[in-house]
């Protein structure tokens, strides 16, 4: 399948649409996600096309992988939490829904489950959780 250049994400990539940004490098952008699964749920993506694992380079794999192991520490400071969720989604029976690249992080705390998808944030809580992510990075 091809890389479709006005999915939602490269679009946020080239500022068309607003994201909540925590971090960028070279390769990497990262944002919260607007339905958060827990508090603290964020995106990491690499800043060049790829639709999703099965056609990225290993440049772009590995460029995500290090970025996503810096958030992580950083979430879990922010959240003071137990552990981390990592996920990725490959094509639509795979789970996925916007197709650009992306690695879901998500701090999780003993005992507490992932609340159901498709519920959109308070646009104040979000920000104001990104803060605490950009404090601890
Ligand atoms: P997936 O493709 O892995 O199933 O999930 C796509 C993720 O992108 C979902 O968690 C969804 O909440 C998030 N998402 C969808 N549209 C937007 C958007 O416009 N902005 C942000 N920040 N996240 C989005």
């Amino acid at each position: 399948m091809a890389y479709d250049n006005d999915n939602i994400f490269a679009k946020i990539l080239r500022g068309e649409i607003p994201s909540e940004k925590l971090y960028e490098d070279d390769d990497t952008y990262v944002f919260m996600d607007i339905m958060p699964r827990v508090d603290g749920h964020c995106l990491v993506i690499p800043k060049t096309p790829a639709r999703n694992m099965l056609d990225a380079t290993p440049e772009q794999l590995a460029a995500c992988l290090k970025t996503a192991q810096k958030m992580s520490h950083a979430v879990m400071k922010a959240f003071d939490a137990d552990g981390i969720t990592f996920q990725q989604f490959n094509e639509a029976a795979g789970g996925q829904e916007v197709f650009h690249l992306h690695y879901h992080i998500l701090p999780r705390h003993e005992g507490t489950p992932l609340r159901a998808p498709g519920q959109m944030a308070d646009f104040g809580v979000l920000k104001e959780q990104a803060e605490k992510i950009r404090a601890a990075l």
